[in-house]
């Protein structure tokens, strides 16, 4: 099946873009690395009048350091987070977690930004900016508009993003002394979305979990904080209790991957797993 027929904006600034809103509505699409937009277009899933290309926009791209906050350009590419030495060195679990995002053809394309927007409830990138806290910012005509992670995802493939609003940018504090995390994943193959993950940040202190914000994803309808997971971390629990206790809460989707009561066998399996990593500071899991 071939695409409809749509018309192509190369906006050279946001206002090029804003224009486009104002316009047509939400019949114009954004296209950042269109690798979950042009298939659902050719598939005729969806059928946007006008695609707004925000690939030549000035600013939405790069990673940045300032003071302890990390900034990162909406349309920074999945293979640019790989390559960096500061993701590497003060955002680790993204570093570890972008080579599980699909193979080396998509990540050269495939956007940082793009893939929170998406919000597919089996990628990586969602999840780990939930765990690690990051602030969202969306601008539109009317300004500016910050909003956390744990906010902005609110089902499969829907966010909070208003269709007059470009997301141009991610912020995340940078790694800290004691900042633990860790990221496991079940898929079939290396680079697939996945069956179900894990996706953990903490301080550890007196071998326990203080902050823990640990998020299981490819499993519920977006990814969230565990809350009984950080209360029990903080009272010392053991990690099978932990796992246990979180597993019993999660609310799983069967989907092709598999049926609800195997992915919270497998989740269950997981959160221990990841649990160890991080009281043991093991890194990749
Ligand atoms: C074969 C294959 C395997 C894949 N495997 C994985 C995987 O294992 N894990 C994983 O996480 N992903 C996977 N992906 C998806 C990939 O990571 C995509 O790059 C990502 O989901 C979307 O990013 P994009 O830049 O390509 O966005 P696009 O496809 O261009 O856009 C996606 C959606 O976001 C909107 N959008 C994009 N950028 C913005 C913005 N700045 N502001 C507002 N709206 C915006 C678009 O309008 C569109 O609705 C896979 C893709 C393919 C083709």
């Amino acid at each position: 099946m071939k695409a409809a027929a749509f018309k192509y904006l190369r906006a050279e600034n946001l206002d090029n873009a804003f224009d486009a809103f104002a316009e047509y509505g939400d019949e114009a699409l954004i296209l950042a690395g269109g690798q979950s937009l042009m298939p659902t277009i050719n598939l005729r899933l969806a059928q946007p009048a006008v695609l707004v290309d925000i690939n030549h926009i000035s600013g939405l791209s790069g990673i940045e350091q300032s003071g302890e906050k990390i900034q990162i350009g909406a349309t920074t590419r999945h293979f640019e987070l790989a390559n960096s030495e500061l993701v590497a060195s003060k955002l680790p679990l993204i570093a570890s977690a972008i080579k599980h995002v699909a193979h080396r053809g998509v990540r050269n394309r495939g956007t940082f930004g793009g893939s929170l927007v998406h919000a597919d409830p089996a990628a990586e990138m969602p999840a780990c900016a939930v765990a690690l806290g990051a602030t969202l910012v969306l601008e539109s005509r009317a300004g500016e508009r910050r909003i956390s992670a744990s906010d902005f995802f609110l089902g499969v493939m829907s966010t909070d993003r208003r269709p007059d609003e470009i997301l141009t940018s991610i912020e995340l504090s940078a790694d800290g002394p004691g900042d633990v995390w860790a990221f496991r994943e079940l898929s079939r193959r290396h680079g697939d979305f996945a069956m179900v993950g894990v996706t953990a940040k903490a301080r550890r202190a007196s071998e326990r979990l203080e902050d823990l914000r640990l998020v299981v994803f490819g499993c519920e309808e977006c990814p969230q904080i565990s809350a009984v997971a950080a209360s029990l971390a903080a009272s010392g629990q053991e990690p099978v209790a932990i796992a246990q206790a979180v597993a019993e809460e999660l609310n799983p989707m069967t989907d092709l991957t598999g049926d609800a009561e195997t992915k919270r066998f497998q989740a269950r399996s997981l959160i221990e797993q990841s649990l160890g990593d991080l009281l043991e500071g093991r890194a990749d899991g």
